[in-house]
């Protein structure tokens, strides 16, 4: 796996941005298909949640984009030459605290105050309905993954990197997975 195979696929690096701007530097209304399919495919179309109000699991791409930037799984350069993250998940080891009911938290995204306006907030499950977003991205929602519910193809990838940069393996072996 190179560097940049860690890291969400640029805008810059998929199209041909040239092409998608007129004289006047306007995106072409005819190329913004495209430019949308692409930022679709990244981010900003996933919805919090699916029609039954089941949490939308972010896909492997954006849980191996997350670990590289938090975990410094790739240096600084590539990073610097892919700005543009998913933030659709964060992975920790033990999940915060809603702010409305101190159940387990799902989600670091923003909520409406009475008294200080909008403000960020971890909510649970069942307080998303709280939320001031209804998409996973940038600026929105974050999924909070526990270290557990890493999918096991990505838990072991990311040991072999941490080995391969002498470090220690973060995620536990889990008996019986490869
Ligand atoms: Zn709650």
């Amino acid at each position: 796996m190179t560097q940049s195979e860690w890291l969400l696929p640029q805008p810059e690096d998929t199209i041909p941005t040239s092409g998608l701007r007129d004289s006047a530097g306007e995106l072409d209304p005819l190329a913004a298909p495209g430019v949308i399919g692409i930022a679709s495919e990244l981010v900003l179309s996933l919805p919090i949640t699916d029609e039954r109000g089941h949490p939308t699991i972010p896909p492997d791409r954006h849980i191996l984009d997350h670990l590289a930037r938090a975990w410094a799984l790739v240096d600084e350069d590539t990073i610097i030459e892919h700005p543009f993250e998913a933030d659709t998940v964060a992975v920790v080891d033990v999940l915060p605290r809603c702010d409305r009911c101190g159940a387990e938290a799902r989600y670091d995204t923003a909520v409406l105050d009475a008294v200080r306006g909008r403000c960020g907030a971890y909510i649970c499950l069942q307080h998303i309905v709280d939320a001031e977003y209804t998409t996973l991205g940038m600026g929105a929602a974050t999924y909070i993954m526990k270290t557990t519910e890493v999918p096991a193809s990505i838990r072991q990838r990311v040991n072999q990197r941490l080995v391969e940069q002498d470090r220690e393996p973060r995620f536990a072996p889990f008996g019986g997975q490869p």
